[in-house]
């Protein structure tokens, strides 16, 4: 069977753009392969946060993980900073990647203009997600759309590591991404996309009040002025959002009653609510269940942990040996 590997930072709360990039497909794969899921906080610290805020976002997200679907007897879920194995392989890789190609990297150059002072660790973040992907010598990395760049260079560094130290046996895979039809959900304002650094998100636990209150004034067809005008289903958010949790058959009317302008956007919306209530009440209601039992998910975590622990320590004595370390 093959391994998946895929990883989602505790920077803030699951929203409808991991769960459809990537969450989604991991409930799906979780049935089909061998596959480690992750919650990287070591990739949540690289800026300024509060330890007690980092320590509750952590089992959050573990939370709606699995009120998201992910089933422990399926998969292997657990927390980065319990495996020290991921850093002991970054700092490995940190010794054969160029500087200059983690300064291309495009998250890296719009997460950095942001900041006044930028640590090492936001440039050398794609390097530990290559040890954290490489680790369980994954193959395949459900992603969304805006890791892509970061997986080439894992794969840059898999091809350079064996180059060196394993000419013949291709020991680390080349792990390439999966991507769901949804690869890239875009912020209700339309302006970047959705992200937990932006504070533009639809969380996935958010109640049907607070929703309706975001996707009211969302921006929709900027060409589509008046009621009366007809619009263009292709260019607006809303409408993709409708291909993400409509069925086939109201997608289909939605797009018809926009560009003859039937329908207002306003009507269209309330159709989507609708539409995203029928999805995301059940993880609502199974993210109670999940809360009202905190020991539950501590072992979950731990037994989890355990598990990943034991494969990273398999590779890492074999990577140790290859390379010459004790
Ligand atoms: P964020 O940018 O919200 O902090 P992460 O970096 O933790 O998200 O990414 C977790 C997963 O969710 C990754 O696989 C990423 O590609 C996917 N993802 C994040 N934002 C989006 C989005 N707006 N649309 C689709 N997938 C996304």
């Amino acid at each position: 069977m093959s391994r998946i590997f895929s990883g989602i930072q505790p920077s803030g709360s699951l929203h409808i753009g991991n769960y459809l990039g990537a969450v989604k497909n991991w409930v799906d794969l979780q049935n089909k392969y061998e596959s480690f899921f992750c919650v990287v906080d070591y990739h949540a610290i690289t800026l300024p946060y509060r330890p007690a805020d980092l320590r509750a976002r952590t089992t959050d997200m573990a939370l709606s993980l699995l009120a998201a679907g992910l089933d422990p007897e399926k998969c292997t879920l657990f927390v980065q900073s319990m495996v020290p194995e991921h850093t002991e392989l970054a700092w490995i890789f940190n010794t054969l990647t160029p500087l200059g190609e983690l300064e291309r990297q495009t998250q890296f150059k719009d997460k950095a203009s942001r900041e006044e002072s930028v640590p090492a660790g936001l440039l050398n973040y794609p390097v530990l997600q290559a040890a954290d992907i490489l680790l369980y010598r994954a193959e395949l990395v459900p992603v969304g759309e805006d890791q892509l760049q970061h997986l080439e260079l894992s794969r840059e560094i898999a091809r350079k590591w064996n180059a060196r130290f394993d000419v013949e046996g291709g020991f680390f895979p080349e792990p390439k991404g999966l991507l769901t039809p949804t690869r890239r959900i875009m912020g209700l304002d339309g302006q970047a996309k959705m992200s937990k650094s932006l504070g533009n998100t639809v969380d996935l636990l958010e109640p049907p009040e607070s929703i309706w209150e975001k996707l009211r004034p969302a921006v929709t067809d900027p060409k589509r002025v008046r009621r009366t005008d007809p619009g263009t289903p292709e260019v607006c958010n809303i409408y993709h959002l409708h291909k993400a949790f409509s069925p086939p058959a109201t997608v289909e009317h939605v797009a018809v009653q926009c560009s003859t302008a039937g329908w207002g956007c306003i009507d269209c919306k309330r159709v989507l609510h609708a539409s995203m209530e029928k999805e995301l009440a059940p993880i609502r209601a199974r993210a109670v269940e999940v809360a009202a039992n905190p020991e539950r998910v501590t072992e979950i975590l731990s037994d989890g942990a355990e598990h990943a622990r034991a494969v990273a320590h398999e590779t890492m004595v074999e990577v140790k040996d290859k390379m010459g370390l004790r």
